[in-house]
């Protein structure tokens, strides 16, 4: 029987054909998992232990920016909890990173998170956890996506002037990361 003219294909072909089908898959789903793990992986290790406990009569929910308890720690800056069981709570980590990287960093697709291409083209072979985030208004407790950039410890120290950003006005600290050249991908380069 000539199986070429019954299919009305070549079996050699289709074979070859469909061998080249299912690599790309495998690099695919090995690429996703690897990516998963990953990602589990920093997550465990990012962040320090917490620091203080903290009274239940501390804890404050800032629900347009997350949904899990927060607190005010004695450095200033928003910390997300962590229950130690009767009512007691741990800080976790800053309630600044959290945001940032989850609203400036990464963006979601399912239950993944890829750092958007921007950090990947701006800071090459950089990670989050290389980052720093700074407050372009000075104000550490404003955590609006908006009012929070991602850059180098060394930009941050040495070509940013907080001198020059007036505390609270965050039109000023826009205007000092332009002075300093520094890019943002959530902050137009210009005013429009
Ligand atoms: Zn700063």
């Amino acid at each position: 029987m000539d199986w070429n003219s019954l299919f009305g294909t070549s079996i050699d072909s289709a074979i070859t054909v469909g061998g080249c089908c299912c690599l790309p898959a495998i690099v695919i789903v090995s690429a996703i998992l690897f990516a998963y793990i990953n990602q589990r992986i920093r997550k465990a290790f990012r962040y320090d232990p917490g620091l203080e406990s903290v009274d239940e009569s501390e804890i404050k929910f800032l629900p347009e920016l997350t949904d899990k308890p927060v607190a005010l720690a004695q450095n200033g800056y928003y910390y997300l909890l962590k229950s130690e069981g009767n009512g007691k709570y741990k800080l976790a980590r800053p309630l600044h990173r959290e945001v940032a990287y989850k609203r400036i960093f990464t963006r979601q697709w399912l239950i993944f998170r890829f750092p958007v291409l921007f950090f990947k083209t701006q800071y090459p072979g950089m990670g989050f956890s290389d980052l720093i985030v700074h407050h372009i208004d000075k104000n550490k407790t404003n955590n609006d996506p908006g009012n929070l950039a991602i850059i180098t410890s060394y930009e941050h120290d040495h070509k940013i002037d907080h001198d020059n950003i007036e505390y609270g006005n965050r039109l000023s600290g826009i205007r000092e990361l332009r002075r300093a050249g520094i890019k943002t991908p959530h902050i137009p380069e210009q005013d429009s």
